[in-house]
């Protein structure tokens, strides 16, 4: 379980680093974010919530029944687009209001 970063979407920003509870991801020379310690990521998904740039992917693995799939995300102001990619290319797009996300 973990996440990859896509160096050509990041802009540095670091916001992932800030939020990342286990430190994990670092800032490379050229001032892109990276997953250094991959084997460590227990999937919070805090950062792809805070990247804006789509530049975080969260691998879907088997033993979540995800079967090799894609987890990204697009924000606009309050909306998270929680977008999952399966291995044939089909998107499924779950849209989430950050102020409604804590009523259960
Ligand atoms: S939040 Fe996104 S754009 Fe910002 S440093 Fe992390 S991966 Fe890069
Ligand atoms: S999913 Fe959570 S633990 Fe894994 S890199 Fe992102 S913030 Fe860190």
């Amino acid at each position: 379980m973990s996440i990859t970063i896509n160096q050509d979407k990041c802009t540095g920003c670091r916001k992932c680093l800030a939020v990342c509870p286990g430190s994990l991801i670092k800032v490379s020379d050229t001032k892109k974010a990276f997953m250094k310690y991959p084997k460590d990521c227990w999937g919070c998904t805090s950062c792809l919530k805070e990247c804006s740039f789509g530049a975080i992917s969260f691998y879907l693995g088997a033993d979540i029944g995800g079967r090799g799939s894609k987890l990204t995300t697009v924000i606009e102001e309050d909306i998270v687009h929680w977008q999952i990619e399966d291995t044939n290319g089909e998107l499924l797009v779950i849209d989430v209001n950050r102020k409604d996300s804590n009523q259960y």
